[in-house]
């Protein structure tokens, strides 16, 4: 008989999954693994929001399998040992995984090839797992990725996209193939309260409801930060429990064009890290910035973390992110101008805050956009400042969501919520709510002084 191994990593679902096919199509039984590698701990990746979704991710995998007549097994260690011992174990000619885009992924691979092929065991890695269109499918004429979005988009539209796969029917494990217990979000301590639920039947029920109820509104509401209406896929996009490939087919069947755009950034961004992996610490394109570093930094940084900055919508939004481990789209960008222009702190700072916190939290999606907000990445408007005021009466006209997420303000009508340091006596009597940290027109002054452009 012969044995593969499918390796799940970022890919923690049953539909649509080449690597699960590939191995059930070509071997007699697999052995489904997934390794906590050891060497994820020091990273600063494995943060209690993002663990307590990938717990639910794997008991939710576990699950599934099991229904298939399979069950997942998990080990923890140094990820290549690991799965060289359960190749070794189990005796497989094969093992199966997907393409990432990390300089921590390419080494894993890199590492896990070597070693494998020591012992005459083939790995196989396939692309279109975790991103609808591989990175390098398309490119430049003269270079090896688009550095620009809006061409990378023009061609990523024409690229054609494989069919999804159902999820199989049985999966055959061998027995004797021992595995850890799997973990459970109960054992974890310091989760966002509100913290979405994983696992690949939780994403699929939410993308169900998304195609019927969401998608269709999302070109003109993804920016309305109280009506909350965008997918809240992306934790699932993340652990791989949605496939890109399927939500793209769907999303484009629906003829939802905005949306099916969204999915091209995240994968313009994977595409961007795979060529240039130092990016997830080293500014894309230099501005020669000497961020702050003095101790006023260290306080103003502290109260845009806990969201006592004065400014209610940048507070909003990074309660949101302290509550839900989530943060809408339009929050993360105007904290982030608000971080790195207004008080001309490094995107770095804010990027690691980010990511101790968004169970989303993605090296490629998150610092790629900071750096984009910080004008060190690939917006070619690298300057361009947020104006935390004049984004709350755009994007939150009468004040919902800074009332939802700063109760100390609920009692404000309508858009006096964005600027209490204007209310006058009787009217501010009560509110216990800071004045603003920075005067928008000095963090202004000092970040133009900063790029060389008053
Ligand atoms: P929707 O609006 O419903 O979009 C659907 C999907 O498209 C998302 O789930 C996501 O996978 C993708 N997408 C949407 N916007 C972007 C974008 N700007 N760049 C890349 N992909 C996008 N996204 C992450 O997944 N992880 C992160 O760590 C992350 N950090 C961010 C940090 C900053 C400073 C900024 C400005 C954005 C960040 N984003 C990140 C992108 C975006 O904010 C989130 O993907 C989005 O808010 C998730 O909500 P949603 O699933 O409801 O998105």
């Amino acid at each position: 008989m012969s044995m593969s191994v499918v390796l799940f990593t970022a890919d923690l679902r049953l539909h649509d999954h080449p690597p699960l096919r590939a191995a059930l199509d070509g071997t007699d039984g697999v052995v489904p693994l997934f390794v906590r590698d050891r060497a994820v701990d020091g990273t600063g990746f494995a943060v209690p929001n993002r663990l307590a979704f990938l717990a639910d991710c794997l008991r939710d995998l576990d699950a599934g399998l099991r229904e298939r007549g399979g069950r997942l097994v998990v080990r923890s260690g140094d990820l290549v040992d690991e799965v060289c011992k359960v190749a070794a174990e189990a005796d497989v000619d094969e093992v199966h995984m997907a393409a990432d885009v990390s300089a921590h992924a390419h080494r894993r691979e890199e590492r896990l090839r070597h070693a494998l092929e020591s012992e005459g065991v083939r790995l196989h890695v396939h692309d279109t797992v975790t991103t609808a269109v591989a990175p390098g499918a398309v490119l430049p004429a003269s270079s090896d990725h688009f550095a620009v979005f809006t061409p990378y988009f023009r061609h990523w539209s024409q690229q054609p996209l494989r069919d999804p796969l159902a999820a199989p029917r049985t999966v055959r494990v061998p027995d004797g193939i021992g595995s850890e217990p799997l973990p459970s979000r109960r054992e974890l301590t310091g989760l966002s309260e509100g913290l979405a639920t994983g696992g690949e039947r939780e994403g699929r029920k939410l993308l169900t409801a998304w195609l019927r109820t969401g998608i269709a509104d999302y070109a003109d509401r993804h920016d309305d930060l109280a009506g909350d209406a965008t997918s809240r896929l992306s934790p699932h996009l993340h652990f791989g429990t949605l496939s890109p490939v399927e939500l793209v087919h769907r999303a484009a069947r629906a003829g939802a064009d905005a949306f099916v755009r969204q999915l091209a950034w995240r994968d313009f961004h994977r595409q961007v890290l795979a060529a240039r992996p130092a990016a997830a610490s080293a500014d894309y394109r230099t501005r020669h910035d000497r961020w702050r570093t003095a101790r006023a930094a260290d306080e103003d940084v502290a109260a845009w973390q806990e969201g006592r900055t004065g400014y209610t919508i940048v507070d909003a939004a990074m309660r949101q992110l302290l509550y839900e481990g989530w943060m809408h789209n339009r929050g993360r960008l105007l904290t982030a101008s608000f971080l790195t222009k207004t008080l001309y702190v490094d995107w770095r700072v804010g990027a690691r805050h980010f990511l101790d916190l968004l169970v989303d939290g993605d090296v490629a999606n998150n610092q790629l956009n900071w750096q984009w907000m910080a004008g060190t990445g690939t917006d070619t408007r690298p300057n361009r400042v947020l104006n935390p005021v004049t984004q709350a009466r755009r994007y939150d006209p009468d004040g919902a969501y800074v009332r939802r997420w700063v109760p100390e303000l609920a009692r404000l009508k309508g858009s006096a919520v964005h600027e209490p340091w204007k209310l006058q006596g009787l009217d501010r009597a009560g509110i216990d709510y800071p004045d603003p940290i920075v005067q928008l027109p000095d963090g202004l002054a000092r970040f133009k002084r900063a790029r060389g452009r008053d």
